[in-house]
């Protein structure tokens, strides 16, 4: 059995919906962005985060790595909670968890050359001084698929797939362990996204790698992801093996996703388009907060009752009350028509 190196249980993020303190005294409501998510991630494989904006994935991928400070909940990598460090304990493990951003052209500091802005977390961490540190460098932007003579050149002198590619070597410098890539090609041209792709799965192959892969596009998550998990206004509502969730969707939301992805066949039938908004996630719905979207939905055990995470066939894990147990009403209707009994109660983690 492989061994999980990192597993993140209940995890919760919640922002105060007013802006500044001021506000804040009259108005006590919370953005509940993440809202109890948990999954682990097995060292040397990719899960995919994925689900439509405003569902807490990016929001998830920086508690991880302590760029934002979780509401509650327990993130251990390695076997250490990674909630509970501090100072020079938190700076050590820094080098172990990196982030690839998605805007590079934000992501980096325009005053700052290549070589600058790659060197910056190895002088933070007094890894590397003198001539080794250029040496460091030229093998480090390599890695990243860019050759030394970048290194004086400034952002604004880079095509969007170069500064990806920067921003991949900065992450790289202090040879992580796990990499959260919160949306690393969403900003590139289609024929450079499949590139930075190729990269960062060849990556994984040649360091080992473990990454945390957000997007919002199913076809490159398919792409680079041994497990999907798929997120719905902060809570995780389906997650499993990334080919049985592909070739087989569970949650209604999963399903209405996956069939609104363009197929270049023009036989093909129209797209499902997914109706409705996603709801605001100061005052989500109750029950099932995918109800009032749900082409499935069955009446008030929807609305009133909050369905869990349980596991199903093919290992998958879903959130919906269609795989319940309880009465016979709240199975799929296609296993109610061939008399199969509720599927067990899942473990309570994966
Ligand atoms: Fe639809 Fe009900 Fe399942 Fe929610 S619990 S996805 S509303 S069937």
């Amino acid at each position: 059995m492989v061994e999980a190196l990192l597993r993140v249980r209940e995890l919760v993020k919640h922002f105060p919906a007013a802006g500044d303190w001021f506000a804040q005294i009259f108005d006590r409501r919370v953005v509940r962005a993440v809202d109890g998510v948990s999954f682990e991630i097995e060292r040397g494989t990719t899960l995919g985060l994925v689900g439509e904006s405003g569902s807490g994935k990016t929001t998830t991928g920086r508690v991880i790595v302590r760029l934002v400070e979780p509401t509650r909940g327990e993130v251990v990598f390695d076997g250490i909670d990674l909630l509970k460090l501090k100072g020079k304990a938190l700076k050590a493990m820094r080098k172990r968890i990196q982030m690839i951003f998605q805007d590079p052209a934000s992501s980096l500091n325009p005053r700052k050359t290549v070589g600058q802005i790659v060197a910056e977390p190895l002088r933070v961490h007094g890894m590397v001084k003198g001539r080794d540190l250029e040496r460091k460098l030229v093998r480090t932007l390599e890695l990243a698929g860019l050759s030394g003579r970048f290194l004086n050149r400034y952002p604004h002198e880079l095509s969007g797939g170069q500064r990806q590619r920067v921003g991949i070597a900065r992450a790289l410098a202090v040879r992580p362990e796990f990499i959260v890539c919160d949306e690393p090609v969403t900003a590139l041209d289609v024929s450079i996204q499949a590139q930075i792709l190729n990269l960062l799965m060849d990556l994984q192959e040649e360091l080992s790698l473990t990454y945390l892969f957000i997007a919002h596009d199913l076809s490159v998550v398919k792409h680079v992801s041994d497990r999907v998990a798929v997120m719905y206004l902060g809570k995780i509502v389906e997650i499993g093996d990334v080919n049985t969730i592909f070739g087989s969707p569970k949650h209604p939301y999963t399903q209405a996703l996956l069939a609104a992805v363009p197929r270049p066949d023009p036989k093909a039938p129209p797209r499902k388009v997914l109706r409705g908004e996603v709801p605001s996630p100061i005052d989500p719905p109750p029950g099932c907060r995918f109800h009032p979207r749900c082409e499935n939905f069955l009446g008030d055990i929807c609305k009133e009752e909050e369905p869990r995470l349980l596991r199903v066939e093919g290992g998958v894990m879903v959130a919906c009350h269609l795989y319940g147990r309880g009465s016979s009403s709240q199975r799929a209707p296609e296993e109610k028509a061939q008399g199969k009994p509720n599927p067990p109660e899942a473990p309570p983690f994966l």
